[in-house]
């Protein structure tokens, strides 16, 4: 399952082998694939064209995507990160983040007469289509994610009177329908795959006539991460995931090394932020990174861990990615003219 990914070691640093790593000994193993998916380098790349065209300052609803690094960059070029379209002064231009928005947000920035760059994944656009879609044909949509996070806040509303968030066990308890024979169930796209089918079946075992989304709303990146982190994580004394603390797929990719048999495994930003205590008595150390990190943190972890002992990297691969999306349509059209 191990390859080679050519040209990626950064000169003096960790040699990444093809051969595979002999178990015993410093090790690292690498996941494949880690970091960057295609809806976060979409919307990156999105803020940078923004700000090559119209120049500083481009506003961005929320943080565009939830790497601190990143947004530290896009800072420093002159995007100004605001929470609420309110306050984007009037007539100004704004990119909506990748979590994606709900129409009130469309129509707050329409009454503003802000521009807007709309960056949502297509892969979160797809979820809220679907949204629509059932809410017209009048089902009870359970949404499966976490209270308060940007993607539910507006993929619940597309439809608020039709949506109920369920996060917790608890919050099964307290659903309520009108028709048990039109519920539904969606879901965030950067859960847990098997904590979201535990609370299907929690949801299912309460309503027996519960539908399934027309296709997975956990999206290829999360799934990939997912499997990636778990093929290697039980050879693992300590798994590192580097990735913000509000970053969902991030977070999800500690849990997932913990379930999958990792001794211990944290979330760190940057490879200062290690704490080398974690590293007494550990030979192998698993590296993955989120779906929002630049693939440039994942390298300096790698050579503060070469630094430290830890030079032999083995790239754990298990699925090679090539999905890529089309910028949005309003740069698209820019292109054009
Ligand atoms: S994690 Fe998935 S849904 Fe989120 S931006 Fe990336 S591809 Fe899109």
């Amino acid at each position: 399952m191990s390859s080679a990914s050519p040209g990626i070691t950064p000169a003096g640093s960790p040699t990444i082998t093809e051969s595979g790593v002999p178990a015993g000994g410093k090790r690292v193993l690498l996941a494949k694939p880690r970091g960057y998916c295609a809806g976060v380098d979409r919307a990156v790349i999105a803020v940078e064209k923004a700000l090559e065209l119209y120049g500083a300052p481009v506003y961005v609803r929320k943080e565009i995507v939830h790497n601190r690094h990143v947004v530290e960059t896009l800072r420093e070029r002159g995007v100004i990160f605001v929470d609420e379209t309110s306050e984007v002064p009037e007539g100004e231009l704004v990119v909506f983040s990748a979590h994606g928005v709900s129409p009130a947000v469309h129509a707050e920035a329409a009454e503003r007469n802000l521009r807007t760059i709309d960056a949502t994944c297509p892969l979160v656009t797809k979820v809220h289509k679907e949204v629509n879609r059932f809410a017209k044909d009048d089902y009870d949509i359970l949404l499966i994610g976490h209270e308060g996070h940007e993607e539910v806040e507006g993929t619940a509303g597309e439809a608020p009177d039709k949506v109920q968030l369920v996060d917790t066990a608890e919050d099964v308890d307290k659903v309520e329908i009108r028709d048990p024979s039109k519920v539904i169930w969606l879901s965030q796209t950067t859960l847990s795959v098997d904590e979201t089918m535990e609370r299907v079946d929690q949801l299912r075992d309460k309503f027996p006539g519960l539908a399934d989304p027309p296709s997975d709303d956990i999206c290829y990146a999360t799934t990939n991460r997912q499997v990636a982190v778990k093929a290697m994580a039980a050879e693992c004394d300590l798994v590192l995931v580097v990735g913000s603390t509000n970053s969902s797929n991030s977070k999800r990719l500690v849990e997932v090394a913990l379930k999958a048999g990792a001794r211990a495994s944290y979330l760190v930003d940057f490879a200062h932020e290690v704490d080398e205590a974690w590293l007494e008595g550990v030979e192998t150390v698993g590296v993955t990174s989120g779906a929002s990190v630049p693939e440039v943190l994942v390298m300096d972890l790698l050579a503060w861990l070469a630094e430290r002992g830890w030079g032999n990297v083995d790239e754990v691969t298990t699925a090679n990615e090539k999905i890529a999306f089309a910028l949005p349509h309003e740069l698209r059209k820019v292109g054009k003219a």
